[in-house]
Order: structure tokens, then sequence, then C-alpha cells
């Protein structure tokens, strides 16, 4: 009798610990994760200059026709500034008068470039950012004078370059 009462408390005990166990993976699950490139304010801070920050972190707006690839019209490909995904190509920029770097489409199949409903300012809006490090890039809207009807008005503060050399531009 003693042998099943000590096995019985030992059935009890391991299964406490496995409760435990899946409890703490669930609230590991619950954890947000918003994007798969996660870092925390202090390294963004590290690694963007601070006007960067302000436009990719906190979702700030560069001045009209300050940003360097406003008129800008090299052939290559537009990264994010925070991650280094390639975003858009030279082929889908064009001039928009807006004072902003327009463009009215993305590379890949709509997964770099994620939408998000944006009530600020007392507008209705779509913000877009990089859907790999969460980065603001701008906002979409859709009176794109091109085929796609889109016009993805980002800062330039949010891109960086790549310029390529031949004319193997891939959309
Ligand atoms: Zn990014």
């Amino acid at each position: 009798m003693k042998k099943s009462a000590f096995i019985l408390i030992l059935a009890v005990y391991f299964n406490a610990v496995s409760c435990q166990t899946s409890s703490e993976k669930k609230s590991e699950t619950k954890k947000p994760m918003e994007t798969s490139y996660n870092k925390s304010d202090a390294e963004w801070q590290k690694l963007l200059s601070p006007e960067q920050y302000e436009v990719l972190r906190k979702k700030g707006t560069e001045r009209p026709g300050t940003g360097i690839y406003n008129n800008h019209f090299k052939k290559g490909f537009y990264t994010c500034a925070g991650c280094g995904t390639e975003l858009f190509s030279s082929e889908q920029k064009f001039d928009s008068h807006c004072g902003w770097p327009s463009f009215d489409g993305e590379l890949g199949g709509g997964d770099r470039v994620r939408k998000i409903a944006d009530y600020s300012h007392g507008m209705i809006r779509t913000e877009i950012v990089c859907a790999k490090c969460g980065g603001h890039l701008g906002h979409i809207f859709d009176d794109g004078p091109t085929a796609t009807g889109q016009r993805y008005c980002v800062n330039s503060l949010s891109l960086g370059f790549k310029e390529t050399v031949n004319d193997s531009i891939q959309k």
C-alpha cells in the first residue's frame, strides 16, 4: 500500500510539473510577436540616425521635398532603412510631385509591406510599414496615375537604395 501511495504522489508531482511547464509555454506565446525582427527602442536608437528613428519608429513624416530619394531616379532597389529588406524597385517609382518618393507597387507577393488603418490627425488613411521590422514607411493611396492606381507615398528616411549596374531589374 505504501508503494502505491508513493507512486500516486509521484504521479501528482509530475502532473503538476508538466502543467507548470505547459502554462509557462502558453504565457510565452502570449508575448506580442509583431514582427520577426524585434529590437528594443534603445537598439533602434543605436542603429538609426535620430531623423530615421523619428520616422521609422515614431511614425514621423519628413518635410515634403526634403528627402534624398524624392527626385532620385537611378535604377535599382529601394530597401527598408531599418532591416534592409528590398521593398520597391526603381521601375515602380514615379514622379508624383507630392514631395515624397512614390511607388505604384511593391516587390514580392504583397508580403513585404503591411497595410494598417490609420485614423490619426482626423484623417482616414492606410499606413504602410515594413512587414519584417515594423518600420513606418508612409501611407498608401488609391489615386495613383499608373495602371495599378496605387500610390505608395514613402519617406526617404525610411529607405535605403541599392543601385543596379545592368538592366536586370525584376518586379
Ligand atoms: Zn524593415
